[in-house]
């Protein structure tokens, strides 16, 4: 079986198509700066060179074309048709609250899909708008969209509601539902897998740090906590992301610098974070370089990153009673031997100790936990694409038995 997943940012589409009996990855690529000047794509065949088609993208629908067409061409192709794909999955930012898992789109949920959007201005218009585009292009496909949300709607409610007026969140859905939530599921289950654990007895934290970074608190497989909120602004501090502020803090810099909320926003989203701190760069190998050659403010932003995740972590371990594994994922989780070494040197208190020699690496599976250390520590790189292909290979299965039933 053959599965295509599609990532339909707004300017981007990245791809992964996969064989799903050997879990390879036949193709993949990258389309940027769609419907702009110097628009491109980048296509990676399993055993051929890549190949970069400097083309005009004017929009989703010839970016999507424009990949099919590479994907099955003589030269650069890894498949004879099309109609080899067997579905395509979908990676949709915002489920609210209706998509609780992982759904074949059928034109009955459009509308419910679409009711998202308000939810994610950025995100889920064009997260759709490929959805649309493969409708028509792959009509025997089965589209399957799959949530960054749905994960965590296994939080409860007193987890997920604001102390706010209670008709904000019966009126608006005003209310926590957090995100990363396929990275967070896939990297928890390989962390079961490399422990050799039951998944419903395991208790772990997963860190997923890149440049957005969020924690999940998971219990038996099921997300119950995390850090980040209505939006992917809230939770740690980030690359140019504030994380937590006090919220009174948008109102009074509207005041003073004569901005509207919205302004104020924007500046919170991709002027602040440790970008913001430091003055030098959201990028933590730069920040770093800058902290190791004296310069204050990027050892502040570090300091301040690690401070927030900790503090994070040591406010997550309540809510699960235990804690089991500690997980380390995407970007800086992954490849930062320092930040890892700091963050787990500061949870001292809860028996956590990581041999230095194994932490020492940098984007592979691995245990870094002592032997006589109180909770496992393992560093998972994530993949969102496989996790993503197999919800879609599970749901049509699951479909294809409904069906029969
Ligand atoms: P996103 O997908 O959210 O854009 P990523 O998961 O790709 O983010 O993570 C990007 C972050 O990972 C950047 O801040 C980058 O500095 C950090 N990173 C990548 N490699 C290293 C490294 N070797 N050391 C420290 N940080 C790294």
């Amino acid at each position: 079986m053959k599965i295509l997943v599609l990532n339909c940012g707004s300017s981007s589409v990245k791809y992964k198509l996969f064989e799903m009996e050997s879990a390879k990855v036949l193709a993949q690529g990258l389309a940027e700066r769609i419907g702009m000047p110097g628009s491109c794509l980048k296509h990676k065949p399993a055993g051929k060179p890549e190949v970069l088609l400097d083309q005009i993208l004017p929009g989703h629908s010839e970016t999507v074309e424009n990949i099919l067409e590479l994907l099955t061409c003589q030269k650069h192709g890894v498949i004879n048709s099309i109609q080899e794909i067997t579905a395509v999955g979908h990676r949709v930012v915002h489920g609210g609250e209706k998509f609780k898992g992982s759904v074949i789109v059928e034109d009955n949920i459009f509308k419910d899909l679409e009711k998202c959007n308000e939810l994610a201005p950025l995100h889920n218009p064009s997260n759709i708008a490929g959805i649309n585009v493969c409708k028509n292009l792959i009509p025997y496909a089965s589209q399957v969209a799959v949530f960054d949300t749905a994960f965590h709607q296994t939080m409860p409610s007193y987890v997920y509601n604001y102390a706010i007026p209670y008709r904000y969140y019966s009126g608006y859905g005003l209310r926590k539902y957090g995100f990363h939530g396929i990275s967070h599921k896939y990297v928890v289950q390989r962390s079961a897998k490399i422990l050799g654990q039951n998944l419903t007895c395991l208790k772990g934290i997963t860190c997923h740090l890149g440049n957005g970074a969020s924690l999940c608190a998971v219990d038996a497989g099921k997300s119950v906590d995390t850090t980040m909120g209505f939006t992917p602004l809230a939770g740690l501090v980030m690359g140019t992301r504030s994380g937590d502020i006090d919220p009174a803090i948008v109102d009074f810099l509207a005041e003073k610098e004569g901005l509207s909320p919205s302004e104020v926003i924007e500046i919170l989203n991709r002027e602040s974070g440790v970008l913001g701190l430091s003055g030098v760069s959201s990028d933590f190998r730069d920040l770093e370089s800058a902290a190791r050659s004296g310069i204050k403010r990027a050892a502040l932003a570090l300091d301040m990153f690690v401070y927030s995740v900790s503090k994070n972590i040591g406010a997550l371990v309540p809510t699960l009673g235990r804690l089991d594994a500690l997980v380390f994922t995407a970007g800086i989780g992954e490849n930062s031997p320092e930040i890892r070494f700091r963050i787990c040197s500061s949870l001292n208190y809860l028996g956590i100790k990581i041999d230095e020699q194994k932490n020492d690496c940098r984007g592979m599976e691995i245990e870094i936990s002592t032997s006589d250390s109180a909770v496992r520590v393992l560093v998972v790189p994530t993949d969102e694409e496989i996790m993503i292909a197999n919800e879609v290979k599970s749901i049509i299965k699951d479909g294809q038995l409904s069906l029969a039933n």
